[in-house]
């Protein structure tokens, strides 16, 4: 991938990119807003719809100050399906894609690949490979199986598939849930995957002001792994149960738990500290800074509280910004920000990149057993065992029982 910096990907300006792109949903968007409903059928998910979109414009596209370029829609009518089981309304994701510029994140990833978070927070754009989203097209039967079965599910939601076709170049473009709201401070940020083999970030990532950690660091932050109340526990192991065992049937591999940590206790006292620096940036300065900083502190903790109450009953598909209530060792509050990302490498793909899947792989104890359901298990494993454990009934008022 030739990527110059963050200026460039494929040596298309990012900023070019990023007004092509808006301009190529919103009519993509716009068209589907005609179609009728209906239920999806099967051929749904192979379809692919494309539009020219000349600098001069034509009588369904804008002109437009970029070089001319195609838009391609992969599977418009299954997109339109997954974006109303998710809750999300044409016009909103309309106005959060198109209406306002996408910031630009940096990815601590090696794919080289781009990611684009709207200015709301809510959607993150990732740019894939061609294999992944011939991977991606191929699955989604699979994946709409599984939404079903399991719709508290913590695989990526996917809104939408699309590419950009200019000077000569594919960009493929992955519309998803962002799992880290920036309204919320993460205390933490972590990947993680159940291997040891290189998982301590790199220096340069951790002298990032919001470094994304990985699995070693995170056993040294928690060596005694973060406590969630019994039932909360007993229901995110079931759900990541079931999703890998998703993931094993595709073959894939490489996935991760992303983990964002926010520390309600470290909040209030950033807060309190710090008079005039709103830590959680909710914007506008209140007159009396420690007023509304002791409000927002008490908002916290009783969305704490509620988040725990509510975490079992929580509506399937939610994609609001609720975290799920735990508490560290020191029995600091904590509100976790998580689910499975990255889940589109197969295992097919790994074997011809033998080094690649050596790192994926190698384990020191346990290299004998090369294949995607050992991936899984050693990845449940870990969480299981190291990273989450199971606290007692109620976290708020129960003693904690972890181990
Ligand atoms: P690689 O293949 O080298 O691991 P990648 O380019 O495929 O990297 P991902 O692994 O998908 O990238 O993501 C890289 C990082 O981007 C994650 O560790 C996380 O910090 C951030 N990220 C990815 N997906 C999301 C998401 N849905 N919400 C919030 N942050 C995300
Ligand atoms: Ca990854
Ligand atoms: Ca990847």
């Amino acid at each position: 991938i030739d990527r110059q910096g963050e200026v460039s990907y494929k040596r298309v300006p990012s900023n070019a990119l990023m007004g092509a792109i808006q301009l190529g949903i919103a009519n993509s968007l716009g068209s589907l807003a005609n179609r009728p409903h209906r239920d999806i059928l099967v051929q749904d998910f192979e379809v692919i719809e494309e539009v020219a979109f000349p600098t001069e414009g034509t009588q369904t596209t804008p002109s437009h100050k970029y070089e001319d370029f195609r838009f391609k829609t992969y599977a418009p009518i299954a997109f339109r399906y997954f974006r109303e089981l998710f809750n999300v309304k044409p016009d909103d994701f309309l106005k959060s894609l198109c209406a306002t510029q996408l910031k630009e994140l940096s990815n601590p990833g090696a794919s080289g690949s781009i990611f684009y978070v709207s200015n709301d927070d809510k959607f993150i754009i990732k740019t894939v490979q061609h294999k992944e989203a011939e991977f991606l097209r191929k699955m989604l039967p699979g994946y709409y199986l599984n939404l079903h079965q399991n719709p508290r599910t913590l695989l990526p939601k996917f809104f939408g598939l699309f590419c950009y076709q200019g000077r000569g170049k594919n960009i493929r473009l992955l519309v998803m849930n962002n799992l880290l709201p920036c309204s919320i401070k993460m205390h933490d940020k972590f990947d993680l995957k159940g291997s040891t083999y290189k998982r301590f970030a790199s220096r340069s990532e951790r002298a990032k002001n919001n470094p994304t950690l990985k699995d070693l660091d995170f056993n040294e932050e928690y060596p005694n792994g973060i406590i969630l109340d019994a039932p909360t526990f007993d229901t995110i192991l079931d759900i990541i149960h079931r999703d890998c065992m998703v993931l094993e049937s595709f073959k894939i591999m490489d996935y991760s738990l992303l983990l964002g940590v926010h520390n309600l206790d470290i909040a209030e006292a950033e807060q309190a500290g710090s008079g005039d620096e709103d830590v959680d940036s909710i914007g506008g300065s209140s007159q009396n800074p420690s007023i509304a900083a002791t409000e927002r502190a008490l908002a916290r903790a009783e969305a704490w509280k509620a988040y725990q109450l509510d975490f079992n009953t929580r509506a399937p598909y939610d994609c609001s910004e609720g975290g799920v209530p735990a508490k560290n060792a020191k029995g600091e509050r904590l509100l976790l920000f998580l689910g499975i990302i990255d889940i589109l490498q197969s295992y097919r793909l790994f074997k011809k990149l033998e080094h690649t899947w050596k790192s994926v792989l190698h384990d020191g104890d346990s290299i004998s057993v090369h294949n995607p359901g050992f991936y899984a298990n050693r990845f449940q494993t870990y969480i299981r065992e190291k990273v989450i454990c199971r606290g007692s009934a109620e976290l708020i008022h129960g003693k904690q029982s972890g181990k």
